[in-house]
C-alpha cells in the first residue's frame, strides 16, 4: 500500500495587492517626509509653495522620524 501525499502552496498575497500597498506606502513616504507643497500646487499653483499646508501637517511627525525639513 503506497501513499501519495502532493502539497499545493500559495502566499495567499496577490502581487497586484502587493504592488498597490507599496505605492500607498511610497505616496505616504513622499507625504510625510518630502512634501513642501507639490501636491497642493496641482491646484494651488505657486501659491502652495509658499503656504506649504502638508508640510505644517506633518512637521512634528517629519521631525519625528528624522527627515531633514529646516
Ligand atoms: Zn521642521
Amino acid at each position: 500500500m503506497s501513499q501519495e501525499q502532493t502539497t499545493i502552496t500559495s502566499s495567499g498575497v496577490s502581487k497586484i495587492a502587493i504592488a498597490v500597498l507599496a505605492l500607498v506606502f511610497g505616496f505616504g513616504l513622499f507625504v510625510v517626509g518630502f512634501d513642501q507643497g507639490h501636491i497642493f500646487s496641482v491646484v494651488m499653483g505657486e501659491q502652495a509653495f509658499d503656504e506649504m499646508f502638508i508640510h505644517e501637517l506633518t512637521h512634528d511627525m517629519r521631525h519625528a522620524a528624522g527627515f531633514p525639513c529646516h
